[in-house]
């Protein structure tokens, strides 16, 4: 069995085991160098079974390729691989259950960069804190480097001429020039 076909039949969150559509498990292309991570899906890419389809995804498909690197040759992976029911937020059991999935895609994908898309994400890899602490840095975690940054959905909420969208453009160019 196949690590996506063991994460696909996975149950060990029994509520979200029994309300998904599909599990996501994520985009990996061959040879991708960068790897982006996110939190856990919501409706559409539940739906789809493909991770940021939505307008988040939309957002960061167009800033990665405003950057120079189209997104089928990157890695996207959310920390949590089901929808939690009516976008609540992943909870710590449900984090912590799914972690080796996503230590073991990490594993396998070994990128030469990760960039992290909100808070949730930031702190899958660095602990606590808070983000305005951690984004725009490259942190060196297990022998990885991490660059922490805004989620594109706090992007849209602050919109066009908003700090969150100058900033995550800014740490996703920064991130396509360190895997260049
Ligand atoms: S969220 Fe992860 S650990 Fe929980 S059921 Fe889905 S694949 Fe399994």
């Amino acid at each position: 069995m196949t690590l996506e076909d063991q994460i696909r039949a996975c149950t060990r969150c029994p509520e979200l085991a029994a309300t998904r559509t599909t599990v996501v498990v994520g985009d990996t292309p061959p040879g991708a160098r960068l790897l982006v991570v996110g939190e856990a899906p919501g409706a559409l890419e539940d739906a789809s079974g493909r991770p940021f389809v939505g307008r988040s995804g939309q957002l960061l498909d167009r800033l990665l390729t405003e950057a120079g690197l189209p997104r089928e040759q990157v890695a996207v992976l959310n920390t949590v691989k089901c929808r939690p029911p009516g976008n609540r937020l992943p909870t710590r059991v449900e984090t912590t259950n799914c972690r080796p999935w996503t230590a073991a895609q990490l594993e396998r994908l070994s990128p030469s960069l990760v960039v992290t898309l909100g808070l949730s994400a930031a702190s899958w890899f660095l602990g606590r804190s808070t983000l305005s602490a951690l984004r725009g840095r490259v942190h060196e975690v297990d022998g990885r480097r991490v660059l922490p940054t805004y989620h594109p959905a706090a992007a849209l909420r602050g919109g066009p001429a908003g700090a969150p969208m100058r900033l995550l453009r800014e740490d996703l160019a920064t991130a396509v020039r360190l895997v260049a």
